[in-house]
């Protein structure tokens, strides 16, 4: 076991560009098993450019998210120390990870699992949303890792349930998650119980801000890690916006997109747990049977939701962005703004659901007038403008006033769609002299109107 160490602190020579495989990591043979059982053949950009860094010790923060391969690129470093016996006394974790979400704890567990199951290990997870009990039996016996969110962890850590000075590796997983859900406070509070000398890995979207705040508080002379920008990102994903009118024309126009085959699991996102729940059952009472996720759910419902998802037998969900990071689904093939978010870097978190592992996703945002501002910024932060359609059976009858005389931008008479919509609020392609139709039922296929649907680079109420 001490040779195998020996041998990472040599990885300084690696360079990750040059590093095609597992192997080179001179990982331990039960880790390298672990990979090799988890399906990975060769180590993606991250774990490449953070593995030798975390092997050897160093203080790590890297611009990653979920879908990267992040975890492992610390669950490795973590699992390999612990092959390792611990000098230290007491019984309590060695590695701590910090989440921000329990289902992204949940994941992260899992991974650990996977990677460290011919390690022998203990690895326990501390969320909330479920009973405290089972949380205080794992933490009186001997941990080697635990996967916590901070609200929860910091419970324990003030009944003096959890000790950290076996704490050698500490990760702090979507630190800009953490931060925007105000967990700076626990966050602090545990790194504090923590040792001075452990390694830290910080993780985030993004590496601004109060990330850097956070970073220079806790880590010690990191490595910074930045993986392609946030604007390079998701070119696997077609992303398109359709203007609507009003909150009918919007149900409709949605009701309308899930009615594609070629939608074969989407996740719709609302801004409220209230406006997820009552969107969840008007979308099963139009006949497309979906269910809501949102932080106001039992653990256990969530859970049992996202298995739901994962396994396939659930089409749609309605979902406020407690489900846009962190959770690594393979089949989500359309991802709907149906209300956009208020922080546009939640965009980018929420589109990454679909377009995972090599496959392609569709992202489409649902835009009223009042959008304009969120929509200029979301536009800012990728960098480029979002292609507008308009679906001319589904355009509101107000709207079509709206945008001027007949059919706003001009050729109201070509009976088609165009391209450059003039009105302030959505501006639509109704055929001249034909009352549009807000919620007619869809007489060709989706798909097929889609494609004659208006594609717009500037035009509507922009
Ligand atoms: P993560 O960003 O850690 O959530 O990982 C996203 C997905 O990529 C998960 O399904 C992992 O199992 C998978 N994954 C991670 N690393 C690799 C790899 N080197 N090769 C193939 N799949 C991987």
């Amino acid at each position: 076991m001490e040779q195998t160490v020996q041998s990472t602190r040599s990885l300084a020579g690696i360079t990750p560009a040059a590093t095609s495989s597992f192997a080179a990591f001179n990982l331990a043979e039960p880790l390298l098993r672990g990979v090799a059982a988890a399906g990975y053949s060769q180590p993606t950009e991250v774990q490449a450019r953070a593995l030798p860094l975390g092997l050897q010790g160093r203080d790590i923060m890297c611009s990653a998210q979920t879908g990267t391969g992040k975890t492992a690129a610390f669950a490795l470093p973590a699992l390999q120390r612990l092959l390792i016996p611990s000098k230290g006394a007491g019984r309590g974790p060695r590695v701590l990870v910090l989440t921000p979400t329990r289902e992204l704890a949940m994941q992260v567990e899992s991974v650990f699992h996977d990677l460290g199951k011919f390690a022998k290990l203990k690895i326990g997870l501390v969320v909330g949303g479920v009973s405290y009990q089972p949380q205080e039996r794992l933490l009186k016996g001997a941990v080697d890792v635990l996967v916590a969110t901070p609200g929860r962890l910091i419970d324990h850590l003030e009944h003096k349930l959890v000790d950290f000075a076996r704490v050698e590796l500490l990760v702090l997983d979507e630190a800009d998650r953490m931060l925007d859900m105000g967990f700076i406070q626990p966050v602090r509070k545990i790194v504090a119980a923590t040792p001075a000398s452990r390694q830290t890995l910080l993780f985030s979207a993004t590496l601004e801000g109060g990330v850097l705040g956070f970073a220079k508080q806790f880590l010690r002379d990191p490595v910074t890690i930045q993986l392609t920008s946030a604007k390079k990102r998701h070119e696997s994903i077609a992303q398109r916006v359709h203007p609507v009118g009003g909150s009918d024309h919007k149900q409709a126009l949605l009701a309308h997109l899930l009615s594609d085959p070629a939608v074969t699991q989407a996740i719709i996102f609302t801004t409220t747990k209230r406006g997820a729940d009552k969107l969840a059952k008007r979308l099963t009472a139009l006949g497309h049977p979906s269910a809501a996720l949102h932080g106001n759910m039992r653990q256990s419902a969530r859970t049992k939701t996202v298995d739901l998802l994962r396994h396939g037998k659930l089409r749609l969900l309605v979902a406020t962005d407690v489900a846009a990071r962190g959770i690594d689904l393979e089949g989500v093939s359309h991802i709907i703004n149906y209300e956009l978010p208020t922080v546009a870097e939640d965009y980018i978190h929420r589109i990454g659901r679909t377009g995972r592992n090599g496959a392609t996703g569709t992202a489409i945002s649902l835009i009223g007038p009042d959008d304009r501002t969120r929509l200029a910024s979301i536009e800012r932060l990728i960098g480029r403008r979002l292609e507008q359609q308009i679906i001319p059976v589904m355009v509101p009858q107000h709207s079509a006033s709206a945008g001027g005389s007949t059919a706003p931008g001009g050729s109201g008479r070509s009976g088609r769609p165009h391209s450059q919509g003039g009105g302030r609020s959505f501006s639509g392609a109704a055929p001249s002299g034909r009352a549009p139709q807000a919620a007619a039922a869809p007489r060709r296929s989706p798909g097929a109107r889609a494609r004659q649907s208006a594609s717009t680079s500037g035009g509507g109420w922009r």
